[in-house]
């Protein structure tokens, strides 16, 4: 282990220690046990956050009398974005304790939660009580409020994304008040707050759709040639509920095919011994091949709930490689094949600097600043090498190859569009910014971040 690996480590652990140590600490007290010799960083620490004061929150009402008394701040959910939009300078709150199930309502089919809760905590309990969530994302690690709040997705083109079960939500807005959004009741004011990319207020309370639990298993394909996706795309993706496509951009193939089929199948997948000429692999995998499979969920057919085979990886282990670099580019699911080939034509650029790519699909939504509003997308994934000058240098580049597509960048990975660029991608941009200055108006929940892509002006620090 290197120096730098092991001090992530730290940093990782020290962050969930300290955390759960405020239970038993004066509320809204600093976290004590942060050290100052470790620096706060997220999750993949390519980021050392712009300052260490983290403070605790453990009732909406400890948020209202945090929010009131500070000038600035962020709230930090479970650290798992790679670009600054969690940053700041001023203060971060974490809502970490408030972790509880508020509500689970079998007659309107919602479960209401605390927003400090992870997936990794509600889908057990979720299914215990014989209920399930649409999909989940590739890891359980992360907080809901944070994965709603950057429109979080996994695969399925019939899937929209995490944010999309959202019906209500609570929120604390900059002077201290409580406001309350449902679907069936505030409309546009709800679509436009639910991907909020945490400019709007602090989520404190979400409630979320359930369906009855179901059971799923998964199986992995090898060395589909790339140019099946031309002609077949449509069936290779409708080929089971949640459709993963791992590929190293090498040799014209897509290096693994993750199918994730909910039981009881429509019509029955027999797994056969060929799909699409990749060939079904005799033993569980990691996207990464090299990577042991044992951070991964169970493959080969094996039954199992819902929220053991719908994320790639398992709670308890190091979700993807660890260290490493993300960036995700949606595209309109007509645009596709001619955006997958367009990056293929880049891979002696990609090679050396990538990890593993993922292509998913997710259905259309209305959410104000989801990048798959009003559309059916499919989303290029790279996990990078953690070598940040070369990404970044590497980026713009994809993101020129992609332009012609109509493309959007993941709002919780790495990216170099503009401000303009970003702009000119969202169409209720104007009014998600109209929104933000009615509940915030000084602007206590910008950043950096927020200052340079959605308002549109770099000279604002956080
Ligand atoms: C290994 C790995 C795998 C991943 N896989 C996927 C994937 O499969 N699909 C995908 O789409 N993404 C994926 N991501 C990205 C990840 O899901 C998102 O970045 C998500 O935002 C993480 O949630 P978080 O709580 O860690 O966010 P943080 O980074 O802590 O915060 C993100 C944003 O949410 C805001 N926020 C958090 N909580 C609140 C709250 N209570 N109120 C208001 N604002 C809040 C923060 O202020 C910030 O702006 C992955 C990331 C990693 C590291």
């Amino acid at each position: 282990m290197t120096l730098a690996e092991g001090k992530n480590i730290v940093n990782k652990r020290t962050f969930l220690k300290a955390c759960s140590a405020v239970l038993t600490s004066r509320v809204l007290s600093p976290v004590l046990t942060w050290s100052s010799d470790h620096k706060l960083t997220n999750w993949a620490g390519n980021l050392e956050y712009g300052t260490e004061k983290l403070y605790s929150a453990k009732s909406p009402k400890d948020v209202q009398g945090f929010v009131r008394n500070r000038k600035k701040l962020k709230v930090l959910g479970t650290r798992h974005c790679f670009n600054k939009i969690a940053d700041t300078s001023a203060e971060f709150l974490s809502l970490k304790p408030m972790d509880q199930v508020l509500q689970l309502d079998a007659t309107a089919k919602t479960v209401t939660i605390e927003s400090g809760l992870s997936y990794g905590q509600l889908c057990p309990y979720l299914d215990r009580e014989g209920w399930a969530l649409h999909n989940l994302a590739s890891l359980p690690h992360i907080s809901v409020a944070g994965a709603c709040s950057t429109a979080t997705h996994g695969s399925g083109e019939k899937n929209g994304n995490l944010a999309t079960e959202v019906s209500a939500l609570e929120m604390v807005i900059a002077n201290g008040d409580l406001v309350k959004l449902s679907r069936s009741q505030d409309g546009e004011a709800f679509r436009g707050a639910v991907v909020g990319l945490g400019a709007l207020g602090v989520i404190t309370r979400l409630t979320l759709d359930i369906q009855p639990r179901f059971m799923m298993k998964q199986y992995v394909y090898q060395d589909m040639p790339i140019n099946e996706l031309k002609g077949n795309f449509d069936a290779i993706e409708s080929a089971a509920y949640s459709v993963s496509l791992f590929t190293d951009w090498q040799s014209q193939r897509i290096n693994e095919v993750w199918l994730k089929i909910r039981m009881p199948e429509q019509p029955i997948f027999d797994a056969p011994a060929e799909f699409f000429g990749a060939k079904r692999s005799t033993r569980n995998l990691h996207p990464i091949i090299e990577l042991s499979p044992e951070n991964c969920t169970e493959q080969m057919g094996v039954p199992g709930p819902w929220y053991e085979r719908l994320p790639h990886f398992r709670m308890g282990f190091m979700p993807s490689a660890g260290k490493e670099l993300q960036s995700e580019y949606f595209v309109p699911r007509g645009n596709a094949i001619d955006a997958i080939l367009a990056v293929a034509r880049l891979r002696d650029q990609v090679g050396p600097h990538l990890l593993i790519s993922e292509i998913r699909t997710i259905a259309a939504d209305d959410l104000w600043m989801s990048p798959c509003y009003k559309q059916p997308s499919v989303t290029i994934h790279f996990t990078w090498k953690p070598d940040w000058p070369s990404v970044q240098r590497l980026l713009p580049v994809i993101e020129r190859e992609l332009s012609p597509f109509q493309v959007r960048p993941h709002w919780g990975k790495l990216f170099t569009f503009s401000s303009a660029d970003i702009h000119s991608k969202y169409e209720r941009l104007p009014e998600f910014v109209e929104a933000c200055t009615k509940y915030d108006p000084h602007g206590k929940f910008r950043n950096e971040f927020l200052n340079r892509n959605i308002f549109g002006n770099d000279n604002v620090t956080s």
